[in-house]
């Protein structure tokens, strides 16, 4: 029997209307290094959205289904982009400024975007690129920045406010198919090609539906909310599209994205909320204990995209301001778990709760599945490889243009679960506890090693700023821990100290002999340990390893 509901496709469409209607007054600051931040309402903003709708299928020629490409900050033209784009039926390509140049070809031209949305402070890192993206037809420049690099290119030139200015402030947007693309996204992998994550309008709207549920994030429009990461990563874990929904007021840092001016934002704007890396808030920590600043309006702050040590959760919550954790990926829109405490609980019993990567929201279903393809209880113990399914995780890999999408074995069950490439356990509230990614396991004499647990194991001695811990050859066990370590100034432990220290929480067999120390992990392009990176510099000998017995 069929229900006899209404069927309103779930668009993106539909949440720009909304936001910029019913959320009208909420505004988009935008950093701008000067005296006083840009500021402009979701009312001024979308009807900018509809302007750069009209100015992209009248002027620039574009259609329905067609890849637009962005190489921004976090600003509010990017705001901007992102709604206008899918609304129109096109489809929002966000560019991670921060990849090499030859992936950032790669993918352009994977994509055959046409039209790019560049601000003019990124022109010196796309006017190199220009010539071999043949795709590549109108650039369109939002901001300051010398343009004449463009002049001698076989491309047309726009700017981006004249390109809007004077159109007209209504798009009829079209009734689209909510299963459609919206957004895409190319992971950041480490091996092997960048991937295309295709976002549809259904699934973008469910998860910003659940990004803005209590067990979530939870702000409305008495929030302002801090958005560090940026727009170019899994489309800014979902936050410019879940504001548009409860009216939450965004604080977008553009090109400002450096411990000092970041601390500058929080003290005079006073966001309530904030989203960025691990690297972030270790930034931020160093630059507020150097120069106090406060930093107590943030009453929560989403902290993921790779484990949060615990000294870090500690940290904060001395300077009043609560992290929770939050586990996801390019291919899981991102949101994946959360990790707010059950109810009822005591500070003291808050905080194993706290350290995990979190619980599953209600859209996300998941399995760990053992090394021998057997499916895991929840029992806090099993440790397996993660895998999802739900409304807003990726099925395939887009294929290329007019190809079919991929789905390779390794990444995809045949029965259709996002195998995640995280090992963890999961306690039977549905916690979940990652231990590493499957690559980044350390294999000593056939038994697991955490890279993760040192890690943090590290991280926790005052001397230490950074910490991380990586699988080296070694004859006689296979693999053993290297811990490479960023010391701070004026530290005087030595590695049989630091190894001590460990011994602490750690066990024996699991602590490091190689120790080398540097000045700062090699960080990828979205703010996480390069652990290739240490691998490749540990096997070309270009790191100094001190052997304890
Ligand atoms: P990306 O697609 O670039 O966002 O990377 C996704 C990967 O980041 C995940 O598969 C995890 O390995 C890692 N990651 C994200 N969040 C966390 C977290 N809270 N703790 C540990 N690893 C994380």
């Amino acid at each position: 029997m069929l229900s006899t509901m209404q069927d309103v496709p779930l668009l993106v469409s539909r949440i720009l209307q909304h936001g910029m209607t019913i959320h009208g007054r909420s505004r988009i600051t935008t950093w701008t290094g000067e005296a006083e931040p840009h500021r402009r309402t979701f009312a001024e903003a979308g009807t900018r959205a509809h302007q750069l709708a009209h100015a992209l299928r009248d002027e620039l020629g574009v259609r329905p289904d067609e890849r637009v490409a962005t190489l921004m900050w976090n600003n509010a033209e990017h705001v901007e982009a992102y709604f206008a784009i899918p609304s129109m039926g096109a489809v929002l390509h966000t560019l991670n400024l921060r990849l090499p140049p030859e992936q950032l070809v790669w993918i352009v031209n994977h994509a055959a975007d046409r039209v790019v949305l560049v601000n003019g402070s990124l022109l010196p890192l796309l006017v190199p690129l220009l010539p071999h993206l043949p795709t590549v037809e109108h650039v369109v420049v939002s901001g300051p920045g010398d343009r004449s690099g463009l002049d001698a290119l076989p491309v047309r030139v726009h700017d981006y406010e004249d390109l809007i200015a004077g159109r007209p402030t209504r798009f009829d947007w079209p009734e689209l198919d909510e299963r459609q693309a919206a957004a895409m996204c190319y992971t950041s992998g480490t091996t092997g090609d960048p991937k295309g994550v295709v976002y549809s309008h259904r699934s973008v709207y469910l998860h910003s539906m659940q990004v803005n549920m209590t067990e979530s994030m939870g702000l409305t429009d008495r929030d302002t909310s801090l958005i560090v990461v940026p727009q170019f990563h899994v489309n800014a874990w979902g936050l410019p599209h879940a504001t548009f929904m409860t009216g939450i007021g965004m604080l977008m840092p553009d090109r400002f994205l450096q411990p000092a001016p970041l601390a500058e934002m929080i003290e005079r704007e006073k966001p309530s909320h904030a989203a960025a890396v691990p690297t972030i808030w270790q930034g931020l920590l160093a630059e507020v204990t150097a120069n106090p600043r406060d930093l107590t309006s943030m009453k929560q702050v989403t902290i993921g995209g790779s484990a949060c040590p615990p000294a870090l959760m500690e940290a904060y919550d001395r300077l009043g301001v609560r992290l929770c954790h939050a586990w996801g990926m390019t291919e899981t829109s991102p949101l994946g778990t959360m990790a707010h405490p059950p109810a009822g609980l005591s500070a003291e019993e808050e905080w194993p709760y706290r350290i995990t990567q979190g619980r599953f929201p209600a859209g996300v279903e998941a399995r760990l599945v053992g090394p021998g393809g057997d499916v895991l209880p929840w029992d806090g113990e099993s440790a397996g490889e993660l895998e999802v399914r739900g409304n807003w995780i990726a099925a395939a890999y887009f294929g290329g243009v007019g190809a079919e999408p991929v789905r390779p074995e390794d990444k995809f069950s045949e029965d259709g679960w996002l195998k995640t490439g995280d090992v963890g356990v999961i306690t039977s509230e549905g916690f979940l506890t990652l231990t590493d990614r499957a690559k980044d396991v350390i294999k000593s004499g056939g038994e697991w090693i955490s890279s993760v647990e040192l890690e943090n194991a590290l991280m926790a001695h005052p001397e230490i700023a950074e910490a991380a811990v990586v699988a080296v050859p070694d004859e006689k066990w296979g693999e053993r821990p290297l811990a490479t370590v960023v010391l701070r100034d004026g530290a005087t432990a030595d590695y049989s100290a630091l190894r001590e220290f460990l011994g602490g929480t750690i066990a024996k067999w699991q602590l490091p002999e190689r120790w080398t120390a540097v000045d700062a992990v090699p960080k990828t392009s979205v703010g996480k340990f390069d652990k290739k990176k240490i691998r490749e510099l540990h096997r070309l000998g270009q790191l100094e390893v001190t052997t304890l017995d």
